[in-house]
């Protein structure tokens, strides 16, 4: 049975006395007994903050990007070693508001998912495609596409140190889910893929949904045979809904 998880998502939101209300109030609400792997990704900023506030909690830290590079002289950027250094585990990689918004294409993205494992970082390997991309039946050739030139280049078996997230870009943010029937087929073919090259690491992936998860829809996306745990952005903001959400996750089987 594979262990769900629940990675909050907080994008470019936070203050210093905002993030430790949030931090404390989920240590609170919740249960260290629940069988759920429970992550959150603050602004780069606040990623020391978030780990110190944490230690000794069942919460791991990751960062929402880093290089695909080295550290050197690349003004502005934070490298993978860097964020293991200060005490992440986890790093997203491929988010779509990055491959939109700062044009980063499948290759860098492979690069980036090698430059975090090399650093022992685990990548959140994100997946999805756009409405136009969907209505245009092209769902699984664009989802494969962004997953080959990973496993092309780092091999399928890297993914067995790393998290997949299936979010169609048109679920991001716009309160509109995926429905359960639709996650779970998108989830059914990227698994299926990875078995075509190694059968165990498919079987034991986990592959979290994300796109407008709540705590009023997170059950029914979990009950899904292949949804492993959800990547929550806006809802990761409230401790009460981000904590349904987990407790969703630890009854999932
Ligand atoms: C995300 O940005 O990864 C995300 C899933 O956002 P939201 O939950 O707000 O749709």
């Amino acid at each position: 049975m594979r262990r769900p998880v629940v990675a909050g998502n907080w994008k470019m939101h936070g203050s210093r006395a905002a993030n430790s209300a949030l931090l404390s109030e989920l240590e609170q609400g919740l249960n260290p007994e629940w069988p759920v792997d429970v992550a959150v990704f603050p602004p780069f900023v606040y990623l020391a903050d978030a780990v110190r506030a944490l230690e000794g909690s069942l919460i791991a830290v990751g960062a929402q990007s880093s290089s695909a590079e080295p550290p050197g002289a690349l003004t502005g950027e934070i490298a993978a070693v860097m964020l293991k250094d200060i005490g992440c585990r986890y790093v997203i990689v491929g988010h779509s508001e990055r491959r939109r918004l700062y044009h980063e294409d499948d290759v860098l993205v492979a690069r980036k998912f090698a430059a975090a494992l090399k650093a022992g970082l685990t990548p959140v390997l994100c997946l999805g495609e756009t409405l136009d991309e969907r209505e245009a039946q092209r769902t699984e050739a664009v989802v494969g596409r962004q997953l080959d030139a990973v496993t092309a280049m780092n091999g399928a078996e890297t993914l067995g140190h790393a998290l997949l997230a299936y979010e169609p870009v048109w679920a991001i943010g716009t309160g509109r889910n995926a429905t359960p029937a639709q996650a779970q087929a998108v989830h059914a073919f990227v698994r299926a893929r990875i078995a075509a090259q190694d059968a165990k690491i498919a079987g034991q992936l986990r592959i979290l949904y994300g796109g407008s998860v709540k705590a009023s829809n997170a059950a029914e996306l979990f009950s899904m045979p292949d949804v492993d745990g959800g990547l929550v952005g806006g809802a990761s903001l409230s401790a009460e809904e981000f904590t349904r959400i987990c407790a969703a996750a630890a009854v999932r089987h």
